[in-house]
């Protein structure tokens, strides 16, 4: 087939419009579909209600395929960190988060390897290499549910890489996820995180996905952001704040920022109030996360009464703020601790699943 595409990355109406063209039935295409996205398999092979010569046609054709390569279980709470292999030998991780059996939520890797050189982020020091497919997306979906034979209630596309860095994939991603045929998961359930590609957020509101928008601010000074986040040089905190109120004038959803806090870099009463100018009388909500440790960033999170008073300092002043629950910190799976490569630590449980 002439695509560009793997055929578990495919619509049911491109499906067919390339099932007329080999010469088959269009209802297939509605059964592949199902087959790789409900039933959520890809092992063509063993599927009992084609027939062998509709088989042997399917073989040939590009399929993207990872591996489940290992699982890492934190003792301290349900998080379980994935590494999986792809087939150019890459590998990526996503992370399974149970919030306390009421819901879960899978973060999942987008790109292996990024390019935007956040300073405290492990993703980044490691070369930058592609991005993932959209099956290769929803791909880390199937391999987890079926390893924890559940469904997951959330994602949130927060693992390695910048969504709209691969910006093409990951809407086909959301698009396929959500389709009615396949596991049909609520885009109000779905969430992205954006370090600010103001042009693509612009771009992303017009495309009828109505989900969870997050913004990675962590300064509320254009200087101080440009010391830590690279892609502050390009866009300015203005032109990203702008284009939030594009996003919810267009989808009526409205957007978060994360604010990962670092002792003596954006923690001050200084902070405070520039966040409190940026965010007053505008209902959004900051998410404050304390900083996650890795080894090529020397700073550290301020403590746990100070993180307190600090949202408790904002919303006084009338901010919605939030901490967030740091999860999976003991097997390197926190937020900013992915990095697409074994990993060993104490305390934790690996399953290896090639050998
Ligand atoms: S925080 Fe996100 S955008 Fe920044 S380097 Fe890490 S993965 Fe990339």
């Amino acid at each position: 087939m002439e695509s560009k595409y793997a055929i578990n990355s495919l619509f049911p109406e491109e499906l067919k419009n390339w099932m007329i063209q080999i010469g088959e039935s269009a209802f297939r295409a509605k059964q592949l579909f199902h087959f790789f996205h409900k039933e959520q398999l890809s092992e063509i092979e063993k599927a009992t209600v084609f027939p062998k010569q509709f088989i042997e046609k399917i073989r040939k054709e590009k399929m993207d395929k990872i591996v489940l390569w290992k699982r890492v279980d934190s003792k301290k709470d349900n998080t379980k960190k994935y590494l999986f292999k792809l087939q150019d030998n890459h590998y990526i991780e996503s992370v399974y988060l149970d919030n306390q059996g009421s819901h879960s939520t899978l973060c999942l890797s987008t790109q292996v390897g990024c390019r935007m050189g956040c300073h405290f982020c492990a993703s980044t020091k490691q070369a930058f290499i592609r991005g993932l497919t959209s099956a290769e997306i929803l791909l880390q979906v199937y391999e987890i549910e079926r390893d924890l034979n559940c469904k997951v209630n959330n994602i949130v596309l927060m693992g390695i890489g910048e969504p709209f860095d691969n910006y093409e994939a990951v809407v086909r991603f959301l698009k396929l996820f959500h389709h009615p045929d396949g596991h049909h998961m609520s885009y109000r359930n779905m969430t992205v995180s954006t370090c600010g590609l103001v042009d693509e957020i612009l771009k992303f509101s017009l495309e009828d996905i109505p989900l969870n928008l997050t913004i990675s601010l962590h300064s509320a000074f254009d200087k101080d952001r440009r010391l830590i986040m690279p892609i502050a040089k390009k866009y300015s905190i203005f032109q990203i704040l702008n284009a939030c109120d594009v996003y919810f004038q267009r989808t009526g959803r409205r957007i978060s920022f994360e604010y990962t806090l670092i002792h003596d870099v954006n923690d001050t009463m200084r902070d405070i109030n520039q966040l409190v100018k940026l965010f007053k009388n505008k209902s959004m909500h900051i998410n404050l996360i304390p900083l996650n440790e890795i080894d090529e960033y020397n700073k550290q999170s301020p403590n746990t009464d100070y993180i307190k008073n600090f949202q408790q300092e904002l919303i006084r002043q009338g901010i919605n703020a939030t901490i967030r629950k740091s999860q999976g910190a003991d097997i390197q799976g926190a937020c900013g601790q992915l990095r697409g490569k074994e990993t060993k630590g104490e305390d934790i449980i690996e399953i290896n699943r090639n050998n």
